[in-house]
């Protein structure tokens, strides 16, 4: 059968897909059909942090395709793979790294790492949580219209208020808790920067208690908020950290950092995934690593987020509709009084992408490498928008 149509009729609709529709990408911009440029600070959510067409990603790419190496079995050795652990771990509290393919599949095999070294079972995440849609990061999303359709989830997930400590100190069991999973700058949740000091009694919980803490630097790590990793702003070192998005460039990539604490638990065999780390994807994942945790970039990262951030507190102060802003490095939430979706509407139709995280906050999480005069741009689109 020929195909002669890739009318969304084709696809399973899962997704409401709006607007234009894309065919090119250069730099911060997305270039649709009929030529018209959108300022993209969705950026794949949180995933094209070197924006589109990047020599340093074009360059991976063509490097390993020219030598003919994108998948090989995780039976076998390959280089790409072995570098870009190692340099994760030069670079962070890891002793060890597993690869797979997505956020949540890096949540999933924590958990079951968490699992096996605790000898435990149980699973605490908190309110305003996003982990993922497969069972158990579902079961640790706190989304009721995600998760009603598909209950049973899997049992022993708790979901506790966020900064309540008498909450987590009663639900964090030293009998039953495995993990403890949060997002030291919640995405989905609203862009929430959580409390510190919270995060520091997780870290006492967690010790005092045998439970392994997971920082779910999804969406907040590999330099979004101006560090290479969120947790190093937070003063509390985790005992896994699950990263994704950013991490292959726009090739689905996924990773779990741990300790060799932890890892010491893991034989042959405990877990697996067939794409995992492949010699593609990890060639590529290593450049954006290299060119994200160059200190000059994340300092850039640091210098524009605030900047970003002074511009929307004064958008803030001139729209009544604006609630709060929040964020760190180049993650932002504005918070308005009412549903964020039709701000998200009307700032496409003036070609800035924006998308919303919850029902009232609209969500800037541009690539990293956006200039100081496109934020000033999506400001000023924001600002037509909003006031
Ligand atoms: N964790 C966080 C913090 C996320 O923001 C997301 C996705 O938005 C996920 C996990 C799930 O990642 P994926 O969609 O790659 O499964």
């Amino acid at each position: 059968m020929t195909v002669t149509s890739t009318a969304p009729e084709a696809l399973l609709g899962v997704y409401a897909r709006v607007g234009p529709l894309f065919v090119a990408g250069e730099g911060s911009e997305l270039i649709a059909d009929d030529g018209t440029r959108y300022l993209d600070c969705v950026a794949g959510i949180a995933v094209n942090a070197l924006g589109y067409n990047h020599p340093a990603f074009r360059g991976a790419v063509i490097g390993a395709l020219e030598k003919g190496l994108v998948h090989v079995s995780n039976l076998y050795r390959t280089e790409p793979g072995e570098r870009l652990a190692e340099e994760l771990v030069a670079r962070s509290f890891a002793d060890r790294v597993f690869f797979c393919n997505s956020g949540a599949e890096a949540n999933e095999a924590a958990f079951k790492f968490a699992r096996k070294w605790s000898r435990k079972t149980e699973i605490v995440a908190f309110t305003g949580a996003f982990h993922g849609r497969l069972f158990a990061s579902l079961a640790a999303t706190d989304r009721p219209d995600y998760r009603a359709p598909f209950e049973p989830l899997v049992p022993g997930v708790h979901i506790v208020p966020l900064e309540d400590w008498a909450a987590a100190d009663r639900i964090i069991s030293a009998n039953r808790t495995a993990a403890v999973i949060v997002e030291p700058v919640q995405g989905e949740g609203g862009v929430r920067p959580v409390d510190l000091e919270w995060l520091a009694f997780l870290r006492e919980l967690c010790d005092a208690r045998g439970a392994a803490l997971v920082f779910d630097e999804v969406q907040c790590g590999l330099g979004r908020t101006g560090t290479l990793f969120a947790y190093e702003q937070t003063g509390v070192v985790p005992d896994l950290v699950t990263l994704a998005k950013p991490l292959g460039g726009g090739l689905p990539m996924g990773a779990v950092l741990l300790t060799e604490a932890v890892a010491a638990a893991l034989k042959p065999g405990d877990h697996a995934t067939t794409f995992g780390g492949g010699a593609l994807v990890a060639t590529v994942a290593l450049d954006v690593l290299r060119t994200i945790a160059e200190p000059g970039f994340l300092a850039a990262v640091r210098e524009k987020g605030e900047a970003l951030g002074a511009a929307l507190a004064r958008l803030r102060a001139a729209s009544p509709k604006v609630v709060a802003v929040r964020g760190r490095g180049l993650m932002w939430g504005i918070e308005l009084v009412e549903p964020a979706a039709p701000y998200v509407t009307a700032a496409r139709d003036r070609g800035l992408l924006v998308c919303t995280a919850g029902a009232q906050v609209i969500r800037l999480v541009p690539p990293l490498v956006v200039t100081r005069e496109e934020l000033e741009r999506a400001v000023a689109i924001l600002d037509e928008v909003l006031t």
